[in-house]
């Protein structure tokens, strides 16, 4: 996944790379290094095992002056995370230096090849071989940097941020793009390079994201330009970012996590925000609105997602089929790509991803689109890979998400996906008037409701000491709870390591009731809703083996109160919107047990936030 930064401007580079690394940090921490040509026009690289701040110890007696520079922050896919294999990359005569993102797919058929004409290789990473195979290029064609760049991306196969800068050339960096993101920000007298804006917002808004194959030559002083691979020269928009320097900072929380959680009142209102009326009469979505005629005759919707977000899509279906009265299916993109799946023309096919930049969904778009179906995007990241791969798609409008666990973007996909639902369902009068305006008020009033819930947080504290050595959870919920129930189990394992599975409640009886016993801790959602006495004879049955339950319910609740060993108040809701108030306790709960058993949360081990590997 790796997150890459590069500057070339008046200022000493290090600073400006080091502070872009620990925003990107989200996207891969295994190892970090960088690569700067000083004064002297020497390139001198270092790297370090670990995080950027292993990297910043590592650096504190090196000469790390210049005013250019490139650096790297890994999540590593082809060799171990160490500190041969952090990136940046010389290449074998040690004038050039690279940083990747990405997979190249045939480095082993390149890396063979070169190692026929004499090359070797200090690391087990396919990144070296680009590395290797862009100098091997240069001297044996006898052309320049950007040449040598050109034609060596013709031969790889894969997908690649790079960005390389070259011994006694203080004045270039060449950077390209395909499949894995990359924007160039243009300030007054320096250029900015980055896998996402975070790390260029507080020098300069005005960016250009790099598209599918384009390479970016960056030079001192002189204008940008980008070419094609085959070096046709492309025009490109520069683009005015909206973000604000204090949504990257911790805001005095002690984790991103934590904030972005008590976050959801105003996230949420965001989401709404120009897209319901003050008189909470309408719901207007423009992307679904400018392709009404698309939603009201679609034969079947798609909803395609991976993670927390396929956990959303799961609420959508339940919303698409209850008010749209339209057949979905949830895949997971990584399944559904790799089979051979029937796509109709006039299906409608749902991507969801926080970062826009999910390698499998992107994959599994175009698939998508070659079949001929309409295909709208439900992201985060404004002019993300998604976002600008689809034929239209609503924002999520929560602000840049930057623990790894996904929380805030959770409920503001689910949002949408209610108003979607709502939107269709009316233009197409399957839901009733009389209803639709019923659920437009009580949306309305979810973010207060979110407010009390957060007001909780420390009697959830409290009570997460009592769980903090468990090993394993067991989470349920029937209907729209269930999505739920596997969304707060996928919490708890991403930032705890702490086992935990989501279960539908009725299909307890054919497995995991096996597992109960007074050691089990059981969440279970037992909100008001339609299946709630169904819900009360699983927590009779759960008690029934001495599982130990913690249940959400709804304030004014006695049967709950009276079986259950704890319980998490929240207020009552339209049963559809239960998620968005459910989910908070839930993620309350991972969020203090795992800094009970200090873990780091907001960079839990072996993740990154956006999988831009497939
Ligand atoms: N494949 C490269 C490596 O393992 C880059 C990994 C990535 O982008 O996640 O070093």
């Amino acid at each position: 996944m790796c997150g890459i930064v590069g500057y070339i401007g008046t200022n000493e580079a290090y600073p400006v790379l080091i502070k872009g690394l620990h925003r990107l940090e989200y996207r891969g921490y295994d190892s970090a290094g960088v690569a700067i040509v000083g004064p002297d026009a020497g390139l001198n690289v270092f790297k370090a095992k670990g995080r950027v701040a292993d990297l910043e110890a590592f650096c504190k007696s090196k000469n790390i002056s210049g005013t250019i520079g490139i650096a790297h922050t890994r999540w590593a896919t082809h060799g171990e995370p160490s500190n041969i294999n952090a990136h940046p990359h010389y290449s074998q005569s040690e004038t050039l230096a690279l940083i990747h993102n990405g997979i190249i797919e045939n480095y082993a058929v390149l890396k063979k090849e070169l190692a026929l004409n004499g090359y070797t290789f200090q690391s087990s990473t396919d990144t070296e071989v680009l590395v290797q195979l862009i100098e091997y290029i240069k001297v044996s064609n006898k052309v320049d940097i950007c040449t040598a760049v050109q034609l060596a991306l013709e031969q790889v196969v894969g997908a690649y941020a790079i960005a390389v800068i070259e011994k006694g050339n203080p004045d270039l960096i060449i950077a390209a793009r395909k499949s894995s993101p990359l924007v160039v920000g243009i300030g007054d007298d320096a250029f900015f390079l980055a896998s996402d804006a975070t790390p260029i917002i507080e020098y300069t808004n005005q960016v250009v994201y790099l598209e599918d194959e384009e390479i970016a030559i960056i030079r001192r002083n002189k204008p940008l330009k980008v070419v094609s691979i085959g070096n046709v020269e492309k025009t490109h928009e520069i683009i005015r970012l909206e973000m604000n320097l204090s949504q990257l900072e911790k805001g005095g929380y002690p984790h991103f996590m934590l904030k972005e959680i008590f976050e959801q009142p105003r996230t949420l209102r965001d989401c709404m925000r120009g897209r319901i009326n003050v008189e909470l009469t309408n719901v207007v979505l423009s992307g679904i609105i400018d392709n009404k005629e698309k939603f009201l005759n679609a034969r079947r919707i798609l909803i395609l997602a991976c993670g927390t977000s396929w956990h959303a899509g799961l609420i959508g279906e339940y919303l698409l089929e209850e008010f749209c009265r339209i057949p979905v299916e949830v895949e997971y993109s990584s399944e559904f790509r790799y089979r051979n799946p029937i796509i109709y023309p006039d299906d409608i096919v749902i991507a969801i991803s926080q970062s826009g930049e999910t390698a499998d969904t992107l994959a599994a778009i175009e698939l998508a689109k070659e079949a001929g179906a309409f295909v709208y995007g439900i992201c985060n990241v404004v002019g993300s890979s998604i976002p600008r791969n689809t034929h239209s798609g609503s924002y999520t409008h929560v602000g840049p998400e930057i623990g790894v666990a996904s929380t805030k973007a959770f409920t503001a996909q689910a949002l949408v996906l209610t108003l979607m639902a709502l939107c269709i369902g009316r233009e197409k009068k399957t839901i009733s008037e009389e209803r639709f305006l019923k659920l437009l008020s009580e949306i309305n009033n979810i973010p207060d409701k979110i407010e009390l819930i957060l007001q909780s947080n420390d009697s959830i504290k409290t009570l997460s000491n009592i769980f903090t050595y468990a090993h394993n959870f067991i989470y349920l919920g029937r209907g729209y709870s269930y999505p739920v129930a596997m969304e707060g189990a996928l919490k708890l394992k991403e930032i705890s390591y702490i086992h935990a599975e989501g279960y539908p409640a009725a299909e307890m009886k054919h497995g995991p009731i096996a597992l109960i016993d007074n050691e089990m801790p059981v969440v279970v959602i037992a909100t008001n809703n339609g299946a709630y006495d169904k819900m009360i004879s699983n927590i009779q049955e759960i008690k029934a083996r001495n599982g130990r339950v913690v249940a959400i319910a709804n304030k004014d609740d006695t049967m709950v109160k009276a079986i259950a060993d704890y319980v998490i108040e929240i207020p009552e809701t339209e049963e559809c919107l239960d998620p968005l108030l459910s989910t908070i306790p839930l993620q309350l709960l991972s969020y203090h047990i795992a800094v009970n058993k200090q873990r780091d949360v907001d960079m839990p081990r072996n993740l990154a936030k956006s999988v831009t590997v497939e």
